[in-house]
């Protein structure tokens, strides 16, 4: 590697130093002592790579020797020349040690088909492309979907005729290439090794927690039987398409059961918590609630029952659209969309839902909504 190349790589370790919790330390040449540290080691290196600017094992490895290689051939196939520099972009040297880091391609996110859309008619084919373009579906996704972030593909990715893009928003509309991480990609880093790596946090900039919080439920009575357990499902969920979003990183829907509920005990105070992180800048997010009874009957004839709660006949379960910019809590129509008169009440405020008017079985639940700094 040449000085200049060095400089740039070490440019933008640096950056990712000042903005995360995590630091490197420079160890020059196959210094036998290195390998005697805790420390994990990545080797930046050139390689002759198929069909890519880089590649970095994701994650450490267990190996503590683990390569961060960088293209040296050029569109041709030819060898780079070493004049030609820098022969690595930043964009690669930060998307490589972010893998490193961890962190996967956003666009293989699994909410990603909420976000964009993917145009493999004008995609080259082959194995490669394929891995690179596919959805990793057990992924966690600890922060909200970033097109901004280091670790998007470009709009033209392996594409066939590079005047028309392979990815673009749902709406069709362009992305844009990132040069640097994002805010985002940075929190990302934070949220995932600041319980891990000693050392000062810096501030979570680019994204807020909004925690759903059910302070109170009282249980349905009407089958008159025993009543063994309650089933709450709370999901939140942000941005333009509504999507999903995981509260723990590992499941789309947070599920808890209250346990045995007592004949004559139809009220408990479960203070249940779904949080979820969204944009700073996110005007809206959602919350569902979903109230089942059961019954109590053996499993092969049970009949958990949605519980009625919001004044729309037999709808499954209840939307609720929190609006950050005036900090109002709205009843969703069965549309998705809201109505003034849907007005619930204020993030902060306890707010109760008893509204059901026909439905079968029909209780009521508090619950309140906050938006804060994440902690
Ligand atoms: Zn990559």
């Amino acid at each position: 590697m040449t000085n200049e190349e060095k400089e740039r790589i070490r440019a933008a370790l640096n950056n990712i130093e000042a903005n995360t919790v995590i630091d490197f330390r420079e160890i020059s040449g196959r210094d036998e002592r290195a390998f005697r540290t805790p420390e994990h080691l990545l080797n930046f290196c050139f390689d002759e790579l198929d069909s890519a600017a880089g590649v970095s094992p994701l994650g450490f490895t267990g190996v503590r020797d683990q390569d961060i290689r960088f293209q040296v051939l050029d569109r041709f196939g030819n060898l780079r020349n070493r004049s030609t520099i820098p022969r690595i972009s930043s964009r690669a040297i930060y998307h490589e040690v972010f893998h490193a880091l961890g962190a996967i391609h956003e666009h293989q996110r699994p909410d990603r088909d909420l976000n964009i859309r993917v145009n493999f008619d004008n995609m080259v084919s082959g194995p490669i492309a394929r891995a690179a373009m596919e959805v990793i579906p057990g992924a966690s996704t600890i922060t909200p979907y970033d097109f901004g972030s280091i670790m998007h593909y470009s709009p033209t990715a392996f594409a066939r005729d590079e005047s028309t893009p392979t990815i673009t928003r749902r709406d069709g509309s362009a992305l844009s290439t990132a040069t640097r991480p994002s805010a985002v990609d940075y929190d990302g880093i934070n949220l995932l090794y600041r319980d891990i790596v000693d050392g000062e946090v810096p501030p979570i900039t680019a994204v807020r927690q909004m925690t759903l919080t059910i302070n109170e439920v009282e249980s349905p009575d009407e089958d008159g039987g025993a009543k063994t357990a309650i089933d709450f499902y709370a999901k939140v969920e942000i941005g333009s398409n509504w999507n999903w979003r995981p509260g723990d990183g590992a499941n789309d829907t947070q599920h808890k059961k209250s346990g045995t509920v007592e004949e004559d005990d139809n009220i408990i105070h479960p203070n249940w918590q779904f949080s979820t992180l969204l944009l700073a800048g996110q005007p809206l997010g959602k919350a569902s609630v979903i109230i089942r009874d059961d019954d109590g009957l053996s499993s092969n004839e049970r009949t958990d029952q949605t519980v009625d709660i919001a004044e729309y006949v037999n709808q499954g379960h209840v939307e609720i659209l929190v609006d950050g910019n005036s900090n109002r809590i709205y009843l969703a129509m069965p549309n998705g969309e809201f109505d003034a008169d849907e007005y619930l009440g204020d993030i902060g405020d306890p707010i109760q839902l008893t509204r059901g008017t026909e439905g079968e079985i029909r209780g009521s639940i508090t619950f309140t909504v906050d938006i804060h700094e994440v902690e």
